[in-house]
């Protein structure tokens, strides 16, 4: 077997994002790329119309659960509301059960105490366990670069590790993938025979990862829930990785954003209902790991040491904003993107962000800069199906709304759309110039039309996937005065009678 596929792919695979130097970033050549891509659009849109399904299922299933969404979403906003006294109560606590607590105002920041973490123990290998915040600091290029082999324990992070790759979805990181793909990238990266069948491939990457475990000095996880009350953190997993990450190394460092606070250990069952049933339609994760403190002189196993990183990272600029704090509430069931019908045709990596779908439309302008995001808000057709599944109930499309709104306000709009919208509010304006617009829109259709559709309007892009239906006539406001005719002939003629 060859010795460290993953280490050379974490090394050049850095993070794959674009480097923010301050200027606006072009989503067009990614988004135009995965329209061009028919198997990626397939099995983006089969993977969760599938997840839609089951997420609707578990619901439905569910006593209450409209209740308990509004539960989960009031628990977090109250936390979020009195963040800094949850956050003394869980760092309190935490340190009571023999935990060390650190602070980090920035990415970079909890990446060098994670690394001092590591050097000071002396480690060598790190295994890791899913964590979108570890993808957001992007650690693994941090660990690599001080010598610290760092490898993905979950299936399908470990894939997209030896392939080079990026993830592309926030609990599903290769669902752009197909097994022909995953087969080829085993065989390459780990020197096993080649095989198409699922279970023989996991087999494989489970016999390499269960060597990596039984060398690993070091675990990264990230945290699902942290318990104010009692300085418990919770990490839910579906394939146990999180809990050998968590036991086999001498230490374990847990990276949590300041967001991930709920109150008090009562508060968890409502998340855990929430969390598993939105992103997959189960119950429960496989495995929910609650861990309070590090190894004691009667436990079986566990870590030495045990530390948490709490990070900031633009997180308290978006807390600041009520207009904006509930975006924070988020607990990453990746719900949202399942139903997003933008999402499904374009993927995850057309995002250029960390956090794709609907919530990075939110979450990635909030933390990194309106300016060079500017596209994301404006990546949505305001359906709404988003917050009809958010388990938090966050009000995304709303949210939308108000970034685009800060855009035009910031200027952060191109000429053209500003010029557009400036048409738009003069026509709307006045009703004369209303019912011209309406006239010429309809008369201007005509010509191009056959068959009450037309697709060769001059703004191309707005025929490009679809035709355009001709407004039947006469116009909802004819229609609506000859009634009103009508009806006025009707009542002079039941007053003459
Ligand atoms: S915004 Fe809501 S639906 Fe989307 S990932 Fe977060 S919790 Fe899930």
């Amino acid at each position: 077997m060859h010795e460290s596929p993953a280490t050379t792919a974490s090394a050049s695979n850095g993070h794959g994002l674009p480097a923010l130097d301050g200027r606006r970033i072009d989503f067009m050549p990614g988004v135009r790329a995965a329209l061009a891509d028919a198997p990626l659009q397939r099995a983006v849109s089969l993977a969760t119309l599938k997840k839609t399904d089951v997420r609707n299922a578990s619901f439905a299933k569910l006593k209450n659960a409209e209740d308990i969404r509004t539960l989960a979403g009031l628990i977090k906003q109250h936390t979020l509301d009195h963040l800094d006294r949850y956050l003394e109560q869980f760092v309190a606590h935490f340190e009571k059960l023999g935990g060390v607590v650190h602070f980090a105002e920035t990415a970079a920041e909890a990446n060098a105490i994670i690394c001092r973490i590591a050097q000071e123990n002396g480690s060598k290998l790190c295994v890791k366990a899913k964590s979108m915040t570890t993808e957001e600091t992007h650690l693994n290029a941090a660990l690599e670069k001080i010598g610290v082999q760092t490898v993905e324990t979950d299936l399908g992070e470990f894939i997209v590790q030896i392939d080079h790759d990026r993830p592309s979805h926030i609990v599903t990181p290769i669902i752009h993938k197909d097994r022909f793909t995953v087969a080829r990238a085993m065989h390459r990266e780990l020197g096993v025979p080649y095989t198409e069948d699922p279970t023989e491939l996991t087999q494989h990457a489970r016999v390499y990862l269960r060597d990596i475990f039984r060398r690993a000095d070091l675990g990264v996880t990230g945290v699902n829930f942290a318990i104010a009350e009692t300085g418990t953190i919770c990490i839910c997993t579906n394939e146990g990785n999180g809990r050998l990450c968590t036991t086999r190394p001498k230490v374990h460092v847990a990276l949590m954003g300041i967001e991930k606070v709920i109150p008090r250990f009562s508060d968890l069952p409502v998340f855990l209902k929430m969390l598993a049933r939105s992103s997959t339609g189960q119950p429960l994760t496989v495995y929910t790991s609650l861990i309070n403190g590090p190894r004691r002189a009667f436990d079986r196993d566990g870590p030495e040491k045990l530390h948490v990183v709490i990070m900031d990272a633009g997180r308290t600029g978006i807390l600041e904003q009520e207009e904006y704090r509930e975006v924070l509430r988020c607990i990453r069931c990746g719900a949202c993107l399942n139903g997003c019908p933008v999402y499904r045709k374009i993927g995850g990596h057309a995002y250029q962000s960390t956090y794709p779908g609907p919530i990075g439309k939110l979450v990635t302008p909030l933390l990194k800069g309106l300016e060079p995001y500017a596209d994301l808000p404006q990546a949505s057709s305001l359906c709404g199906v988003c917050k009809e599944v958010c388990p938090v109930r966050i009000d995304i499309p709303e949210i939308l709304v108000k970034l685009r709104r800060d855009q035009v306000g910031r200027g952060i709009v191109s000429p053209l759309h500003r010029l557009a919208f400036r048409l738009a509010g003069w026509t709307f304006a006045k009703p004369w110039r209303y019912r011209l617009a309406q006239r010429f829109t309809r008369f201007f259709l005509n010509i191009h039309a056959t068959g009450g559709y037309t697709s060769t309007l001059p703004v191309k892009s707005a025929t490009k996937v679809r035709d355009m239906a001709v407004p039947p006539g006469p116009s909802f406001r004819q229609r609506w005065e000859a009634g009103l005719r009508d009806e006025a002939a009707l009542d002079s003629d039941r007053s003459g009678q």
